[in-house]
């Protein structure tokens, strides 16, 4: 076996994020307008963007964010000019609620997690987000009982690239950097994370044509089940 461990990005790497993020916002959109907001579809985008883009200028590089609450939360306010708790909650359960109930593991993903397990190496989950939502995917994606450790930005305080979030993980799984894979979907928070602390990289749905450097990956696959040649 040339690796006993492998830590996996989940969003955009385990399953697609387009597709869920478009139907969650969609629905976030109907229950505003249930909600009485007289808002077309463009504009409740542009809102939302808003809401997002206040967000991510005070709090980047933290979990929170990446947490939809709080970009409906800053965007009614925004709007209304007034605290809109019960609206802004309401809005980020359809965002969640949608987004769970169109998530769809990649091809092969199920079959490979199984198969690692099934040859005992360990197999960790690393992501940039609140522990709470990242819990509900991994519950919703059936992928309790082939991880072995979850560790999100919330609870190390620090996102991806950061190291502590690759060393935390390792730590817990007790191995080290040169006997474990990282396997992403972003160049940034994966590749360049994964390899400053001497992981060996792989590059899964990701877009970025020639890399290089410090975002080089070791290997880049389009099939989800190449991962299983690489490590066993
Ligand atoms: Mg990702």
């Amino acid at each position: 076996m040339d690796f006993d461990a492998v830590l996996f990005d989940l969003d955009d790497t385990l399953y697609p994020y387009p597709p869920c993020n478009a139907a969650g916002k969609e629905a976030a959109w109907r229950e505003a307008r249930n909600r009485g907001y007289d808002l077309d579809r463009d504009v409740f985008e542009e809102l939302y963007q808003r809401g997002r883009n206040a967000v991510k200028r005070e709090i980047a590089g933290t979990a929170a964010a990446h947490e939809r609450f709080l970009y409906f939360k800053q965007a009614l306010q925004s709007r209304t000019g007034t605290n809109q708790s019960t609206d802004a909650l309401a809005l980020g359960e359809a965002y969640w609620s949608t987004y769970l109930d169109e998530m769809q593991l990649f091809e092969g993903v199920s079959e490979t997690l199984s198969a690692l397990q099934g040859a005992g190496v360990d197999i960790g989950l690393v992501t940039n987000l609140t522990t709470r939502i990242q819990l509900q995917k991994i519950e919703r994606l059936g992928l309790e009982s082939v991880i072995d450790v979850l560790v999100t930005s919330e609870e190390t305080g620090r996102e991806k690239p950061s190291a502590s979030m690759f060393t935390v993980a390792l730590a817990r799984l007790d191995r080290r950097p040169s006997e474990t894979l990282m396997v992403g979907n972003s160049v940034v928070s994966d590749i360049e994370g994964g390899n400053g602390v001497g992981l060996t990289t792989v590059l899964f749905n990701g877009d970025e044509p020639d890399l290089s450097g410090q975002q080089q990956p070791d290997h880049r696959i389009d099939d989800f089940s190449e991962i299983r040649e690489l490590i066993l």
